[in-house]
């Protein structure tokens, strides 16, 4: 007989006020402009359950900048376009070991990266979006809708401008990509695609919402649709578990034991199979770049309510 669950809206108020006290020790990313503006003292968290049942707190309805979680949808959208023979000819699915904007792995492993979440990566999955398409952007844009049931999605200009105006070590991993024969479209068209899905405001809400056929054998939140096999969400969760974090994927998986994917805005998504999605989202990040009382949350999560995938 399983457990019955403890009260969501108390518990995600404790868990908003244990996990608030890390605010202060991290940093909010600066490296792109624009996010530095942010206040660090933002905190939300949302929850939205397989049977469409939510649970927020704090600022889980502000727009924040998605950043690498836009990843995973790229990686979606990848594996629809060109199938997964193709793609996984072209990017590995192990973890790195290095920071996640790291150029010396790709240089020593001529041009294949270790996986779909490190920039090179995610570059490449970029690149076989872009090249399939006239409007790629536009394509991921309507995949996010479609997933997370909200057509008012956007890109924040300012921060993708500002990214590409200092994204130096992208569009050196680009270059360098395409030199090694693993980038067919533009070096130009695939950084601006790859700026601008980094540049995807979304709500805590909005994400734990889109991120809920990861949790649910590939099934809208709202209406059920089919948006996934059951196989792909096996195999990208299990991308989330191992790669999901950057170098700080162990002790994420040590700690906290659920599959989930970070990005430098602050946010951090997390799937428990079968049962939610959860988004929590805090500026201040840790020296490897997740969300330091974001991964507190959910450590305190999976703590009190004994649920993890372990
Ligand atoms: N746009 C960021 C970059 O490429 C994404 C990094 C991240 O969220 O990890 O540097």
């Amino acid at each position: 007989m399983s457990r019955p669950l403890p009260d969501f809206d108390t518990l995600l108020d404790d868990i908003a006020a244990e996990a608030r006290k890390s605010i202060g020790r991290g940093k909010v990313a600066d490296y792109i402009p624009a996010l530095a503006r942010i206040s660090p003292d933002k905190f939300g968290m949302a929850i939205c359950g397989v049977d469409g049942s939510e649970y927020v707190t704090g600022d889980a309805d502000e727009r924040f900048s998605i950043q690498s979680i836009s990843k995973v949808f790229t990686l979606i959208l990848a594996l629809q376009t060109i199938g997964s023979n193709a793609l996984w000819r072209r990017v590995g699915r192990e973890p790195s070991g290095t920071a996640f904007n790291s150029l010396v792995q790709l240089e020593s492993e001529q041009g294949l990266p270790r996986n779909p979440f490190i920039n090179a990566g995610a570059i490449v999955v970029t690149d076989a979006i872009t090249a399939h398409s006239v409007s790629p952007v536009l394509q991921l844009l309507s995949l996010v809708r479609r997933f997370s049931g909200k057509e008012q999605i956007y890109i924040d200009d300012v921060v993708a401008r500002s990214e590409a105006e200092h994204g130096h070590r992208n569009a050196a991993i680009a270059h360098l990509l395409k030199s090694q024969g693993n980038l067919k479209a533009r070096v130009e068209d695939v950084l601006v695609t790859y700026y601008r899905q980094c540049a995807i405001a979304m709500t805590c809400r909005d994400l734990a919402r889109a991120f809920v056929p990861l949790a649910n054998g590939g099934k809208q939140w709202e209406s059920g649709e089919k948006l996934m096999t059951p196989l792909r969400v096996k195999r990208i969760n299990s991308l989330l578990l191992t790669c999901g974090l950057y170098d700080g994927v162990g002790n994420f998986a040590f700690r906290v034991g659920i599959p989930a994917k970070s990005g430098v805005g602050g946010g951090i998504v997390a799937i428990i199979p079968g049962k939610f999605s959860i988004c929590v989202w805090s500026p201040e990040l840790d020296e490897l770049g997740n969300s330091l009382a974001g991964t507190r949350a959910l450590e305190l999560f999976a703590r009190k309510t004994k649920l993890s995938i372990f």
